[in-house]
């Protein structure tokens, strides 16, 4: 992941990210921290890059002209690195205090990044007129007012940084801290076991580790209700949720019990009637009616109109409703089968699979039609498309789609019927399962042959059907 840092100040950015584990990150090759000095780019003679705002005020502001022209130099870099048409697509970060408040979610998002671009203003702050051209997204580090957008990056670059699979050592330590699971982290205890007449906890030495989990959440829990009142209301009803949907058909929900559960999903309405989950980040809304009296109330819940909007409806009497308020452009009519059970699948040795990597994208777009060459091109860079091979050449393919289901399972023609999807979709399964995830997987009405493969291998078929809309 490349960071670009148009600053005023470079040896500010550069100084701190030659330290620890950014440092050692950048060395890795796992990113990099560029600053861009704006003040090479004026046109002008002195080399000022400020002037007085019009209207009057107190102040200097930074001018368009030299912003403008650092931000082309850096896209046309990011161009000739990654392709044409690259540069444009980048996000451009003004740090500013007028800008949303910079969170976990947000760094979870910018993570997913190649590029990103990060503008600094200093002084009074930057011409309005170039931050409209050039400017996707305003970010704030909270409510106080700083001399300049350097440590703010700085800070959401740290924290973005952290995110990118192998710079913090620890794999796993990035998912079970703070705010993970919507809930404060645990408190931690290092040696000596007594100090300062204080004893370690002991069940932090009883090696047990399934009482350990349960200690820490109980803390996690109370630390949360104690100093973040306002997390802990959120997570409970989370949790209420997540109960309340296992209770009624965990296989049917599963969609918005595993959203849940990931915490991608902010949920828009739970009540008697029913619950509206929207997963804002893969632009998915998943409404489910628990009951047909008061459904409407389930709609109006609904939010405006968004573009590419896909909505998992999962009654039927839904859908005159989401009709009625979006108009449907295209749906599709599917079961779900889910692999309800603890112990993982057979997967035959002789059937090698592997992740997929970006360079597969023709050989996959040659033989799969039901999703667009962008979508699949964003799961082989995600890591989740899965090939089987035979002898060394690939015999077919599987993908995990964005909202977690299993799918885009094709077996080419010539190797069909050696057991090779069911060897794929056991190892997917038991992937999932490592994971502490219910299985699953969306499928068309009419596909005998898929439902026949999930009941070989054990996975439960819905008897209800659900709607996938496209609006
Ligand atoms: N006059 C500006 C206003 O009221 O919005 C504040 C300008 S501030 C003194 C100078 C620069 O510092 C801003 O352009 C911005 O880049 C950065 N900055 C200050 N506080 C910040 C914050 N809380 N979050 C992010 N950036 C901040």
């Amino acid at each position: 992941m490349n960071f670009y840092v148009m600053t005023l100040f470079p040896e500010m950015i550069e100084r701190e990210v030659q330290s620890s584990i950014l440092g050692r990150a950048g060395q890795n090759g796992l990113l990099s921290v560029e600053a861009i000095n704006i003040r090479n780019y004026t046109v002008d003679k002195h080399k000022k890059v400020d002037d007085y705002p019009y209207g009057g005020g107190a102040g200097m502001l930074m001018q368009a002209q030299p912003v403008y022209d650092c931000c082309l130099a850096v896209r046309e870099k990011i161009d000739r690195e990654r392709g044409k048409g690259a540069g444009e697509k980048t996000k451009v970060v003004y740090l500013t205090p007028q800008g949303r408040t910079f969170r976990q979610e947000i760094a979870k998002e910018f993570a997913k990044e190649e590029d990103i671009i990060f503008l600094c203003g200093h002084y009074e702050g930057i011409d309005e007129r170039v931050l409209e051209e050039i400017v996707t997204d305003y970010i704030s580090i909270g409510d106080y007012i700083l001399t300049g957008g350097e440590l703010p990056a700085l800070v959401m670059i740290d924290a973005i940084a952290r995110l990118v699979p192998g710079v913090l050592n620890n794999e796993t330590s990035a998912d079970v801290e703070t705010f993970y699971n919507g809930l404060l982290e645990y408190p931690q205890y290092s040696r000596p076991e007594r100090w300062n007449g204080k004893e370690v906890p002991p069940v932090l030495l009883s090696g047990d580790h399934k009482k350990v989990g349960q200690w820490r959440l109980e803390q996690s829990e109370m630390r949360t209700k104690e100093r973040r009142p306002d997390l802990y209301e959120k997570y409970l009803r989370r949790k209420n949720l997540m109960e309340e949907l296992a209770r009624k058909n965990k296989v049917l929900y599963v969609d918005m019990w595993e959203c849940l559960q990931l915490d991608k999903g902010e949920i828009l309405y739970d009540g008697e009637e029913g619950a509206v989950v929207w997963n804002r980040e893969d632009n998915l809304l998943m409404m489910a009616a628990f009951r047909k009296e008061g459904a409407e109330k389930i709609v109006e819940h609904m939010p405006e109109y968004g573009e590419r909007l896909q909505i998992i409806v999962h009654q039927d009497f839904l859908l005159p409703l989401v009709e009625k308020r979006y108009g449907i452009a295209e749906k599709m009519v599917c079961r779900r089968a889910a692999y309800n059970q603890k112990v993982p699948l057979p997967v035959s040795g002789e059937i090698e699979i592997r992740q997929l990597d970006i360079s597969y994208a023709k050989e996959i777009l040659n033989h799969y039609h039901m999703e667009t060459e962008e979508y699949i091109k964003k799961r082989l860079s995600d890591g989740c498309m899965f090939g089987a091979f035979v002898e060394g050449k690939m015999a077919g393919f599987m993908g995990l789609h964005t909202e977690g289901s299993l799918g885009m399972l094709e077996i080419y023609e010539e190797y069909r019927r050696r057991g090779i999807a069911a060897n794929l979709e056991s190892y997917m399964i038991n992937v999932r399962l490592s994971k502490g995830l219910l299985p699953y997987g969306d499928i068309i009405v009419d596909n005998e042959a898929s439902f026949g493969l999930q009941r070989k291998l054990g996975l439960k078929v819905t008897k209800e059907i659900f709607y996938w809309v496209l609006l």
